[in-house]
C-alpha cells in the first residue's frame, strides 16, 4: 500500500474508506512518476511507502483529491493517520536536506539508518521533530482555556509552546504559561505524547494546577483566555488531538471523584 503526495499535498482516494491508502495497482494505472519512496511500516500486514510522485503527474479528478492531513484526522484509524503524517515528515524532511548544509555536496539517502549523508563531510542528519509542551491548567472544577489569535474558528484549547534550545519540557511549560497568559502553575503532571504532523512537532501533553496570579494575554498569541468550568465549556478541540484528550481525561477524573 502507498500514502501519496505530490507538491507535498495529500493524495486521497475519494473511494476508499481508508481515504490516504493507495494500492500499488491505482500507482502502475495513473502512470505517475515516483520521485521519492520510503518504507513506512506495516499497515494489516501488508508493507506500507510513502511516495513523492511528479507535479506533473494527473490525477482522476473523480477518483482523487488533493489536500493536507488535516482532512483526514479524525476520519482515518489513529495508526493510519500516524502512517500518513510519517509519509509527510519523512518526504518533507528528505527533500529539504537534499544538499549539505555544512559543504554544500549532495547528500544520500541511507536507508538503513534512517539518515541523510554526506559523505564528502561526514555530516548526517536525522529526520527533525521540534518537541513541544501542551498542557491543561486546572483551578478544582475550573479549565484555563485559550483562543488562539491565528484560530479562525472561534476554538478554545490548551496552551502549547515549542521547547526552546537548552530548556526541559517541565521549564518551557512553566514559561509558557507565564508568557500568554501570565499565571503560575504547580504540581506539573505528565500526561502522554502524541505526534503532530503540522509540520513535525511531537506533542509532550502535560497537566498542572494553578499556583497564582491573574490572566493577562499575550495579545500577539492569545486572542482570549479564561477559566472554564467543566459543565459550561466553549467549542474545544476534538479527543482525536491531545489537547481533547487532556481535557476529556481531566473531566473523567473530575466527574469519577464526586
Ligand atoms: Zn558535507
Amino acid at each position: 500500500m502507498h500514502i501519496v503526495f505530490q507538491r507535498g499535498a495529500l493524495v486521497s482516494d475519494m473511494r476508499s474508506p481508508e481515504l490516504c491508502l493507495i494500492a500499488q495497482e491505482q500507482v502502475r494505472q495513473g502512470g505517475w512518476t515516483i520521485l521519492r519512496r520510503h518504507f513506512l511500516g506495516y499497515w494489516r500486514e501488508q508493507p506500507c511507502y510513502a511516495l513523492e510522485i511528479d507535479e506533473l503527474d494527473q490525477l482522476d479528478p473523480m477518483q482523487f483529491q488533493t489536500g493536507n492531513l488535516y482532512q483526514i484526522l479524525g476520519r482515518v484509524d489513529e495508526q493510519l493517520f500516524a502512517l500518513a503524517g510519517r509519509a509527510s515528515q519523512l518526504l518533507d524532511w528528505e527533500r529539504d536536506h537534499r544538499f549539505c548544509g555544512r559543504c554544500g555536496n549532495e547528500m544520500q539517502v541511507d536507508m538503513d539508518e534512517r539518515a541523510m549523508r554526506c559523505d564528502p563531510c561526514g555530516t548526517i542528519n536525522y529526520p527533525r521533530i521540534a518537541p513541544c509542551i501542551i498542557v491543561l491548567v486546572t483551578r478544582g472544577e475550573e479549565l484555563l482555556l485559550a483562543r488562539n489569535a491565528n484560530f479562525p474558528r472561534p476554538m478554545y484549547s490548551t496552551l502549547a509552546g515549542f521547547v526552546e534550545a537548552g530548556e526541559t519540557a517541565e521549564e518551557t511549560l512553566v514559561r509558557e504559561v507565564r508568557e500568554e497568559v501570565g499565571v503560575e502553575v504547580c504540581n506539573v503532571k505528565y500526561f502522554q505524547s502524541q505526534s503532530w504532523p503540522f509540520p513535525n512537532q511531537l506533542m509532550l501533553g502535560y497537566f498542572a494546577e494553578y499556583a497564582g496570579g491573574d490572566i493577562v494575554c499575550d495579545e500577539a498569541e492569545i486572542a482570549d483566555a479564561r477559566w472554564f468550568h467543566y459543565s459550561d465549556l466553549p467549542m474545544i478541540p476534538p479527543v482525536s488531538s491531545i489537547s481533547g484528550q487532556l481535557i476529556q481525561h481531566y473531566i473523567e477524573h473530575l466527574t469519577q471523584s464526586i
